[in-house]
């Protein structure tokens, strides 16, 4: 009989974990979806219990042992799994349980000071715990260790390999580009209506259109659901167990139809990863940017697009009655209206990178040290009017609109914006692979681009890191240029500039 390699152990050990955190996740979606109220308690046990069994099953000695007899050896597949468990294995122990649990003590405490201090616009009473939580947080990029600042350490757990040096780099070029062109937009002679965006229409016709949609783009029912939760997000189990969740707003639809374009965007991306390689890194995402890059391309490049609603506009017509009397062109206008505005998650794809740029530039100063805490709202006004040319009348609508800074999540913002350049990047290779890409959209089909995405990014899970990824499929490194073309050209047509 043969005797298990050092790796099939390991893989054995990887699947686990794996499936724990499955576990979780499952309760995760139930808690925001299903779960009565008074279900909370024993909730938190569980995901407390299961959270634990995670974190002693990533810091086993046994995995480190199994770590240090595997280098280079077998195909990608393994080397790729070895490389990513190594660096879950590296980050898990070098931060002391008792500093994970100081963290999620602290940032329990910060997110409920954030709430009440977001309701009453008073930044004061937030202060301190941003400031406690910085500094365990600066403590966290101490021990896990970097190269360049301690910022790469923090932007490392959602984009893996990325630096603060490269973000800062591609976000200097996008800056004043983008900034100018929104400039431009607001000058210009014809103005969509964005009226139109808030005319009622009843819940089930929202809930049959975005449920028609997401199914239309490839979305597997029998391998994934749509719900409905506060905050629209997406869980991914396994690829035969993909939980979406979208809200309704009867007097602002985009709200749901492009909330679920979103988030099957996503669900078509965990849907296509490879089930031979379920639970461990090569049947993984790549990284929250890479992640964000297949929700922005179908609710944005595809889902905004014209010839998307050349194809789908009579059949909305006959579901969304309100919008009768409306042509498809003040449609395809009004649901990519640009506007300068105060909120992250309302803005439009061309100002939402400006948002992004504002917090990456200073959450890097402010664990970088040079930013201090009390100096957080004025900051935060003067860059935004720089940015996008207005000021945030209070803090509610300024610096206390996220949650992530309440939770400690440092270097999570620049994934949103890199999803975006990831997508435009991507997207303008696929132009080049599908030429007829937009007469396949107007006839509905939308199988030749989710084949390309599921041979050319769904299966190779975390076969590559974002940035080899992108060099492997379009070629070239990332740019900001795709992007730029890209809004310049859509948004002039639609703006007649
Ligand atoms: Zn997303």
């Amino acid at each position: 009989m043969l005797m298990p390699t050092a790796y099939d152990t390991l893989l054995g050990l990887i699947r686990e974990m794996g499936q724990l955190e499955s576990v979780e996740s499952v309760l995760d979606w139930d808690q925001e979806t299903f779960m009565p109220p008074n279900g909370l308690p024993a909730r938190a046990e569980q995901l407390s219990l299961i959270a634990g069994l995670v974190h002693e099953r990533r810091t086993h000695s046994k995995v480190g042992e199994l770590l240090a007899q595997l280098d280079g050896q077998g195909d990608f597949a393994q080397a790729a799994n070895v490389r990513e468990m190594r660096r879950t294995y590296e980050r898990a122990t070098k931060v002391p349980t008792d500093l994970v649990r100081r963290i999620s003590k602290v940032s329990a405490l910060a997110k409920a000071a954030w709430v009440d201090a977001r309701s009453s616009s008073n930044f004061t009473a937030f202060a301190p715990h941003l400031a406690e939580l910085l500094e365990l947080k600066r403590e966290v990029a101490d021990r896990v260790g970097y190269q360049g600042e301690r910022y790469d350490a923090l932007l490392d757990e959602y984009e893996p390999g990325a630096t603060a040096t490269e973000v800062a780099t591609t976000f200097a070029a996008l800056r004043q580009p983008l900034s100018e062109f929104v400039r431009e937009l607001a000058a210009a002679k014809r103005q969509p209506d964005p009226s139109i965006l808030t005319r009622h229409v009843p819940r089930a016709a929202q809930e049959r259109l975005s449920h028609r949609l997401a199914e239309a783009i490839g979305f597997d029912f029998q391998s994934g659901r749509i719900d409905v939760s506060v905050h629209p997000f997406c869980s991914g189990t396994t690829p035969g167990d993909v939980r979406l969740t979208t809200r309704y707003l009867e007097n602002f639809f985009p709200s749901a139809i492009f909330g679920t374009l979103h988030e099957a965007g996503h669900g078509l991306y965990e849907q296509g990863l490879d089930p031979a390689h379920v639970f461990t890194p090569m049947g993984h995402a790549v990284s929250l940017g890479i992640h964000e890059s297949q929700s922005r391309m179908w609710e944005n490049f595809v889902g905004r697009s014209r010839p998307f609603w050349e194809h789908f506009y009579p059949d909305a017509l006959k579901l969304f009655t309100s919008l009768a009397d409306v042509s498809l062109d003040a449609f395809v206008a009004a649901i990519n209206i640009v506007r300068p505005s105060l909120i992250r998650v309302e803005a439009d794809e061309v100002t939402y990178n400006l948002h992004i740029i504002l917090r990456f530039e200073m959450e890097r100063e402010l664990i970088g040290g040079k930013l201090p805490v009390k100096d957080v709202p004025a900051a935060w006004n003067a860059k935004f009017k720089e940015l996008l040319g207005i000021t945030p009348p209070n803090d509610r609508a300024g610096c206390l609109q996220d949650i992530h800074w309440s939770m400690g999540a440092f270097g999570y913002f620049p994934t949103y914006a890199l999803g975006n350049l990831y997508a435009a990047k991507f997207f303008a290779s696929i132009r080049k692979a599908i030429p007829d890409l937009d007469d396949r959209l107007r006839r509905g089909e939308f199988r030749t681009l989710l084949d390309w995405l599921r041979t050319n990014i769904h299966r190779h899970g975390q076969r590559y890191r974002a940035g080899e990824l992108v060099q492997v499929v379009t070629g070239a490194p990332l740019s900001i240029d795709p992007f730029m073309t890209y809004v310049r050209t859509k948004f002039s047509a639609i703006y007649g500039l």
